[in-house]
């Protein structure tokens, strides 16, 4: 059993800081939160796709490929640490975005293009429906495409969070601490399947809980069930002997709003008191309203003052310079 052999290319800086949050703590009255430093991953502004596109790059590079494919919203965290881990790997990149091209780049857009690759508009198009066609073309014009999936969902982006885990327990023990949650943005399912296996194979006590981002119904899967499944694929994968079921999965949809990208009171109020009580910037779509969801769970009671919170940062900052008009606490 074990992961040691499949390959992987080093893109990030590891271990990511953990940092306790006593300002944040004591404005909300709450428990001591921890905060895993994921935006300081160090590929291109951070986040928590660095850690998957290591293996999932690792992979491409592997099986020859010259070329990577990859699809997301205009403002995919996911598309720019891509295109940024392809330059650095030698690859071409190709990214298939939702909606227009704007007359204007900005957040992560910017940073798309700074980094080199070719953009492909997909207008209502933003989960890559549009890939097999782009594929086949640049098939027919001799490259080797390799196509990374959805948020780096995969097994292969899932086992970087078993190893994850691994270094974030290492870092709780080396500070005397336990923790009773794990808190954090839950998007394409990656990061929680991944983060559910680790605290299996660790035989670790804290609840996981992926804060739901996205209430997109059109998923030929329900999003609770892909996550098990890719649980129980990365399982399978590494030789564990592991199974998941519905109930191993918790996935708190209480937040979602109006919907992906769209802000709300809630990110307003998390993203400002982060800012102004340690100094810490949260994105728009994800990490801010993953807090709003944490903040709101310690003023009902549902987490208590004796618990122990880790919040995941996973990044997204970047994407504050495209969503200021939705940030109506700086008004
Ligand atoms: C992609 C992303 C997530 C969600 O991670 P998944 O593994 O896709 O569920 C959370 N936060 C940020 C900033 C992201 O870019």
């Amino acid at each position: 059993m074990g992961y040691e052999n499949i390959p992987r290319e080093a893109l990030g800086f590891f271990p990511t800081p953990l940092v306790e949050l006593t300002n944040l703590s004591k404005k909300i009255d709450g428990p001591k939160i921890f905060m895993k430093r994921d935006d300081n991953t160090g590929l291109a502004l951070g986040g928590n796709k660095t850690r998957k596109l290591e293996y999932i790059l690792g992979d491409a590079l592997a099986q020859g490929a010259d070329t990577i494919v990859t699809a997301g919203a205009a403002q995919s965290n996911h598309c720019r640490q891509t295109a940024a881990a392809a330059a650095k790997l030698g690859l071409e990149c190709h990214l298939v975005l939702g909606g227009q091209e704007p007359q204007h780049f900005d957040g992560n857009l910017l940073l798309d293009k700074i980094f080199g690759c070719q953009i492909h508009w997909a207008g209502n198009n933003r989960k890559g429906e549009d890939i097999p066609q782009i594929v086949e073309q640049l098939k027919k014009a001799g490259k080797k495409p390799y196509v990374v999936p959805y948020g780096g969902s995969n097994e292969l982006g899932a086992i970087a969070f078993i190893e994850a885990l691994k270094e974030l327990e290492l870092q709780l023990k080396e500070i005397k601490t336990s923790i009773t949650y794990i808190i954090f943005a839950s998007s394409s399912g990656g990061t929680h399947a991944g983060l559910m296996l680790g605290k299996r194979l660790l035989k670790s006590s804290y609840q996981i809980v992926g804060i739901n981002i996205d209430k997109d119904e059109t998923d030929k899967v329900p999003f609770d069930q892909y996550i098990v499944s890719l649980a129980n694929k990365t399982a399978k994968l590494i030789g564990a002997d592991q199974q998941f079921s519905d109930q191993d999965l918790i996935l708190n949809s209480d937040y979602v709003g109006a919907g992906y990208g769209v802000i709300g009171e809630l990110e307003n109020e998390a993203i400002s008191l982060t800012a102004q009580t340690e100094g810490i910037l949260l994105d728009p779509v994800y990490t801010g309203r993953a807090m709003g969801g944490l903040i709101n769970m310690i003023r009902t009671g549902e987490i208590k003052k004796t618990d122990s919170v880790l919040f995941w940062h996973t990044g997204g900052a970047p994407a504050l310079f495209a969503y200021s008009e939705g940030l109506k606490f700086i008004k």
